[in-house]
Formats: structure tokens, sequence, C-alpha cells
């Protein structure tokens, strides 16, 4: 067995999977490097729907198809890239993705719209956001929806990101599994990634 050890005692355990997201680059300081695993900081925003709009699916744009391997690889990716690095390279600079989803409303008022993002890598982060780049996304967001937005919330995300790999899954000694998500799509993954590892030790 392999012994756990928390801050509320020591649990011994046959299997263990550590899935600590991003913090593996403290946890595992040598298993995070071998992978080369970054933190991304992302800057999205939470901002009033104009003029009460209800909007049912999430709405993702040109910018998406730069970030996604599906889209990323047609041939219509480079013309989209060449597109914007020729009229707004700063929406490349920022690593925009430009997408929305809206929040379920409540008292018979539409939800707010959740606009995002732009994607940061470093080792470590410094505390600040960038105003530029929250302006960068209100205005790209206040194009695509047509009108002016008002911001309600400002949401600073962080992920594990790898240059190598999309899913960082090793095993450092036997019975210990360590397993992060190191891109941009792991809500959309995990239901399908967590039983998959679980399959594999039981
Ligand atoms: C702003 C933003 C937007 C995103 N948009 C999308 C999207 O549209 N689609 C998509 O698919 N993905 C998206 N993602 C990415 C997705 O959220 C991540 O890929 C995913 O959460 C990574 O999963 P994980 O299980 O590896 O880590 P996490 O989800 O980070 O889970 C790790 C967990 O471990 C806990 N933990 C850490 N250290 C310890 C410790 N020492 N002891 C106990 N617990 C600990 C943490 O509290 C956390 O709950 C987005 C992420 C952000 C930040």
């Amino acid at each position: 067995g392999i012994d756990v050890r928390t801050s509320r005692g020591t649990i011994r355990s046959a299997r263990v999977v550590h899935a600590a997201g991003h913090d593996i680059d403290r946890l595992f300081p040598q298993v995070a490097e071998e992978a080369a695993v970054r933190r991304c900081r992302l800057q999205m925003l939470e901002v009033a729907p104009p003029g009460d709009v209800e909007i049912g699916p999430a709405v993702l744009t040109g910018l998406s198809m730069l970030r996604y391997g599906g889209f990323a690889e047609t041939a219509a990716a480079t013309g989209v890239r060449n597109e914007l690095a020729a009229t707004a390279p700063e929406l490349l600079d920022v690593v925009m993705n430009l997408m929305l989803t809206q929040r379920p409303g409540s008292g018979g008022r539409p939800g707010s719209i959740v606009l995002g993002d732009t994607h940061h890598y470093d080792r470590t982060h410094l505390p600040f956001d960038d105003e530029h780049v929250a302006e960068l996304v209100l205005r790209e967001g206040a194009r695509l929806l047509g009108a002016p937005l008002s911001v309600r919330r400002r949401w600073r995300g962080v992920y594990a990101d790898s240059p190598r790999t999309d899913f960082l899954d090793t095993e450092p000694f036997p019975g210990l599994r360590v397993v992060s998500v190191t891109s941009g799509i792991g809500m959309t993954t995990a239901l399908g990634l967590a039983p998959t590892v679980l399959d594999q030790l039981f």
C-alpha cells in the first residue's frame, strides 16, 4: 500500500490517484518538469446581457478555430490565422479565443454572459491582470453582440498546460497514478478521462 500524508492524518491505500490540476507543479515538481508543465492564466468577463438578449447555445468564433486541434489542423484555419495576423494581430498576441455562453437567468431576467478568453503562459504569474487585455475582450465581445457591454464580474482562471501533451497521465511508482489535464479541454474530456483511469486501476 501507499501512505498518503494529509493535514488530517495519514491514509493508507492500495492505489492512489493524484489529480491536483495545475498544483502538480508544487506537489510533483519532477513529474511536472518532465512534461514541461507551465501555468496558463486566463482572463474572462461576466457581462450584462445587452438589451436583455437570450442566447441558447454556446457561441464560438473564428478565433476558436485556431485553439482546438480538430479545427486548427484544417486548411481553413490557416486562412483564418493569416487574416487575423493582417487585420488584428493584437488578438493573436493575447491568444484570444472569443467565445461566450449565457448563465441561467432568474426572476424572468436573462442571465449574465460569460465572455472570454485570453491565454498567458508562464511558470509563475504576477497577481495583476492586464486591463488592456480585458479591454480587447470587451471590444471584440461588443463587436460580436453589436452593443456596448458592461462588466459585472471579472474572472481569472488558471490551468496546467504542456506543449508536449494535452493529458499528463503517469505512474511515478507502482500504485500511484498522477493525472492532470494539461490543456484547456479538461471540462469537456473529464467524463472520458476519469473512467478510463479508474477502469485501468481496477
Ligand atoms: C477560465 C477557464 C475556462 C475554461 N474553459 C474550458 C472549456 O470551455 N472547455 C473545457 O473543456 N475546458 C475548459 N477549461 C479547462 C478545464 O477547466 C481544465 O482543463 C480542467 O479543469 C483540468 O482538470 P484537472 O482535473 O486536471 O484539474 P482541476 O479541475 O484544476 O482539479 C484539480 C482539483 O484538485 C484540487 N487540489 C489541488 N491541490 C490539492 C491538494 N494539495 N489537496 C487537495 N486537493 C487539491 C483543486 O482544488 C481542484 O479541485 C477552462 C479553464 C479555465 C480556468
